[in-house]
């Protein structure tokens, strides 16, 4: 299964158009093959070039650098986590190593968005956890007390005070996390490709579709052939597809929206609030943003879709559920139109932790996120390079210290365990989230 995206994401389609990409043609030579050039793999590829200047550096991709999930998402970057994996009695180290690993990914972002000059609507602006109906309070209270217990910056808000701060009275109840950032994540990855140092070569529209492996691996695509001494597979969604981490990863598929920017009479409407963000207090619900240009977007939709991408029928579909969600959140704006809607695959496992580590001699994996790869991909993208260089930091014992993703079961037991639990987070067609 190859990566095959839509053409109509909101963010990729607001930025300028680019080159021809370089594609892998005839036989390459390198020291260090990335394949995947979104987060993870452009991070991998930057701290490569710091830990072994002198390293050919190959980064391939099936589509355009940073227009898979990279550009796609709903630009979160959390600081305190969506999952609660590591928040139970006894596993607080856990979430604690989880929690410095996203502040750590937050000044990372930052330090690199400042260097250079990358426009990307970066917006310190903190998020909220948010429940819409009586059965979810429980999910708000829980957070907050997850959150004093591990005495991690938070505030709980009532539903006036969230109705003052969101214009609109849809929730309850919230935790609000201050050092969350938005973004617009396709500025991001594209700024972060395009900074990279010119000793990356980055090879796009160059799927890989053969592996061999041994002392020099050989990565085959259709017109070229990557030899290669080391390589990390860094391809999310995809690492399935390349058999690697099959029985403890799997994709998922999200699709979101984006409207048009309101009009100065809408923005009235609703009260003229601040761009925020808004992440459902229940596992898998709706994310939801208003921008700092004045859209809302609206991402309330994830499946188990094992064909991945998304057709143009698809997604009509899915955008006449994130219409009567944004209707329902703010029913002043019944002229509010939708101008994109794409999908996204995310990669997903059954305990909500990443995949980390050394396959084989000289064959690395970083993957599996659980929908929050922007800090999380950035971090142990760089921090694999690391472990690949026995180069120790309290990062890296944090990230060795989380225990690996649990077991999936094979399909098609996995496609009925995969329906099941996504039913019981109420994720999917046709629910109101
Ligand atoms: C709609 C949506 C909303 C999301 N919201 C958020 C959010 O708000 N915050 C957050 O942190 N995360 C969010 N995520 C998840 C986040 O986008 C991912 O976790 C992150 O992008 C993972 O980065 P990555 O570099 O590991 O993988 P990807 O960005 O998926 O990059 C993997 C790359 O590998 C390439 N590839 C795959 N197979 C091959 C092959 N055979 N040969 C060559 N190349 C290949 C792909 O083309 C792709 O470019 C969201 C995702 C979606 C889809």
């Amino acid at each position: 299964m190859l990566p095959a995206d839509d053409t109509t994401c909101g963010w990729i389609n607001s930025l300028p158009a680019r080159r021809e990409p370089k594609r892998l043609k005839g036989d390459v030579t390198a020291d260090w093959a990335i394949v995947g050039a979104g987060f993870t793999g452009l991070a991998a590829a930057r701290r490569l070039t710091e830990l072994s200047p002198d390293a050919r550096v190959v980064v391939l991709d099936a589509q355009r650098a940073g227009e898979s999930a990279s550009g796609r998402n709903s630009g979160f970057i959390v600081d305190v986590s969506t999952s609660r994996a590591g928040t139970r009695e006894g596993e607080e180290a856990i979430y604690l190593a989880k929690h410095r690993l996203n502040l750590a990914a937050i000044s990372a972002l930052e330090r690199l968005v400042q260097e250079h000059g990358i426009d990307c609507q970066w917006r310190q602006i903190g998020k909220y956890h948010c429940a819409a109906d009586e059965a979810n309070l429980g999910e708000v209270e829980a957070i907050a007390g997850f959150c004093r217990r591990l005495g991690l910056e938070y505030q709980e808000l009532d539903r006036a005070a969230l109705t003052q701060r969101l214009g609109t009275d849809y929730y309850l109840k919230g935790v609000f996390t201050p050092r969350a950032v938005m973004v617009q994540p396709g500025a991001l990855v594209r700024g972060l490709f395009e900074s990279l140092p010119d000793s990356v070569t980055v090879l796009e529209e160059s799927p890989v579709t053969g592996i061999e492996y041994g002392p020099t691996i050989r990565l085959h695509s259709a017109d070229g052939v990557v030899s290669t001494r080391n390589l990390i597979f860094a391809a999310n969604g995809f690492l399935p597809s390349l058999g690697v981490q099959r029985r403890r990863l799997m994709p998922m598929t999200l699709t979101a929206s984006l409207t048009r920017s309101l009009t100065q009479a809408e923005r009235q409407a609703i009260g003229e609030p601040s761009d925020w963000g808004v992440l459902a207090a229940h596992g898998m619900g709706a994310t939801v943003r208003y921008t700092e240009d004045h859209r809302i977007l609206m991402r309330n939709t994830a499946e188990y879709w094992p064909r991945l991408s998304m057709t143009a029928e698809d997604l009509k579909k899915r955008r006449v559920i994130h219409l009567d969600a944004i209707r329902a959140r703010f029913p002043a704006l019944e002229k509010l139109a939708i101008e994109y809607t794409w999908s996204g695959v995310v990669c997903v496992s059954s305990n909500l932790m990443p995949s980390f580590g050394r396959l084989s001699d000289n064959v690395y994996v970083s993957g599996g996120y659980n929908g929050s790869g922007v800090g999380g991909g950035t971090i142990r993208g760089s921090l694999i390079v690391d472990y690949a260089f026995d180069h120790d930091s309290e990062l890296l014992e944090d990230v060795v210290t989380c225990p690996r993703p649990g077991w999936i079961p094979p399909r098609p037991f996995l496609d009925l365990g995969a329906l099941w639990r996504l039913r019981r987070a109420s994720v999917g067609l046709g629910r109101d989230l």
